[in-house]
């Protein structure tokens, strides 16, 4: 638990620690700031955890920073204000349940405050970013920057705004207030208005290096160097993974995972139905995309083992979770259809399509039956 009044982890110097696992965009962003090219408009894209949104916060401390180079102890006030999402010429949007704006704001603001990185406030709940929210925003950055430099507004999970929203978003892609820096977060590029990313540039983040996941655990969630990078090794990538994995109820969606898509390799379609109601019963919308992520990391294995491209240590992790006959069974599998059901069926999740009947309809499109 987080000490009374103090974050869990300080995001100022998260998004430090986090930039410096995305050296080419750092370097990238960096170098336009320098240059007096900072692009009014960006899209960070790219993996799910590979910290978008703390970078954003970074270059937030990049351009507003009073004295530049500083360390965390000794950091200025902007910086101060930015490591508890206090900064007044910062703005973030973020999706919420429907209801009164009002009343969720502040509950997402409160627990990305005290832990940036969890993001399950609503449980199962579907959420969107509103047009009212965008509109908000908009008149407060009509004004002058406060305190900075520059205005920052940040679209966090860009793809959950309603089409109204993106269109009202759109307003203030073309026609910036002058020192605002509008910056839109997403890994579905797919679902933003074909205008909106012709606004922005694009700006690309890759997979965050085994190195940085493990000291990042050791540093901000006082994980022990060989559980650090254990965890870094299965967390593929992203950070937001690693953290879900010190989760006791995360391993255990891992396992269901796992024997879920067991079932489907060993043509058991008739437990599907109920696996799949069972599943809804227990996890929210958030963690039946994660549990579809981990199918899907399974899946990759399976692929790369083909491909006599998983080293020993892979392989018989991936034998002891799935067992020999499933294994074999999956030999004549198209392995890579299979991965783009499960993405087709996340994006669904993130339509807001109902949770049991994307399940279903996966589990039993992934075995086969299809009735
Ligand atoms: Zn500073």
């Amino acid at each position: 638990m987080a000490q009374e009044g103090r974050p869990l982890i300080d995001i100022h110097a998260a998004a430090e620690f986090l930039a410096g696992g995305q050296k080419r965009v750092r370097t990238l962003l960096g170098g336009m700031l320098t240059a007096g090219k900072l692009p009014s408009s960006l899209l960070f894209t790219g993996p799910e955890g590979s910290g978008k949104e703390l970078m954003a916060l970074h270059l937030a401390g990049m351009i507003n920073c009073e004295k530049p180079g500083h360390q965390i102890e000794d950091r200025c006030a902007a910086c101060e204000k930015l490591s508890t999402l206090e900064y007044p010429d910062l703005h973030l949007i973020y999706a919420i349940p429907s209801g009164p704006p009002e009343k969720s704001i502040p509950v997402v603001i409160e627990s990305r405050r005290e832990d940036f990185l969890s993001a399950g406030e609503f449980g199962g709940r579907a959420r969107s970013i509103g047009i009212g929210q965008v509109r908000t925003i908009t008149e407060k950055v009509s004004r002058q920057p406060f305190e900075g430099k520059r205005t920052l507004v940040i679209l966090c999970e860009a793809h959950l705004a309603t089409i109204e929203a993106q269109n009202a978003f759109l307003k203030l892609l073309e026609e910036p207030p002058a020192s605002t820096i509008l910056i839109l977060v997403t890994e579905f590029t797919d679902r933003l208005l074909p205008t909106i990313r012709s606004r922005c540039q694009e700006v690309r983040f890759d997979f965050l290096p085994e190195e940085t996941i493990a000291g990042f655990l050791e540093t901000f969630y006082s994980v022990e160097k060989n559980e650090s990078k254990k965890l870094a090794a299965m967390a593929a990538g992203s950070i937001r993974r690693a953290i879900r994995l010190l989760d006791k109820r995360f391993l255990d969606m891992r396992n269901d995972a796992v024997s879920i898509l067991r079932m489907i390799l060993e043509g058991k379609a008739r437990k599907l139905p109920a696996e799949a109601e069972a599943a809804a019963r227990e996890y929210s919308r958030e963690e039946t995309g994660q549990l579809f992520g981990e199918m899907i990391s399974v899946l990759r294995d399976l692929m790369r083992m083909k491909e006599d491209g998983l080293d020993e240590s892979g392989r018989q992790r991936l034998e002891h979770h799935l067992g020999g006959a499933a294994i074999d069974a999956a030999a004549g599998r198209d392995v890579p259809a299979d991965i783009r059901k499960i993405e087709t069926a996340t994006r669904n999740l993130g339509r807001n399509v109902d949770i049991e009947l994307t399940l279903t309809q996966l589990m039993l499109d992934l075995a086969g039956k299809w009735y």
